[in-house]
């Protein structure tokens, strides 16, 4: 008797392309914890993500944008709605999405003091 799942003629669905492998033939990945859940994922199938904070105690002094990498691992990309997942048709578009940036002021030049 021949086992189903090791015949070449079964029709058993195949999950993950690389059989759950690292990407691209790599034996071994190093691994990274997830920032919201502290889950053990190999690097290369981590989400990355940068994350901007800008908080300061005083009002008057603005403190410059801090940017943090923030790792994910993707059950939490999806609950966290960090990134969604697309239609096979929206995979393929390669279009780069609309950017939105702050209407920066014209700069004024300094006013002399008569
Ligand atoms: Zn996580």
């Amino acid at each position: 008797m021949i086992y189903p799942l090791l015949s070449p003629y079964s029709k058993v669905t195949k999950k993950r392309r690389n059989n759950g492998c690292a990407k691209k033939g790599h034996h071994h990945v190093q691994t990274v914890n997830c920032t919201n859940c502290a889950f053990c994922m190999p690097r290369n199938e981590i989400i990355k993500k940068l994350g901007c904070f800008q908080m300061s105690v005083f009002n008057a002094y603005v403190l410059p944008k801090l940017y943090v990498k923030l790792h994910y691992h993707v059950s939490c990309t999806i609950h966290n709605k960090v990134a969604r997942n697309h239609s096979p048709e929206a995979q393929k578009d390669c279009t780069p999405p609309p950017q939105f940036r702050p209407v920066v002021a014209t700069p004024q030049p300094p006013q002399k003091p008569t």
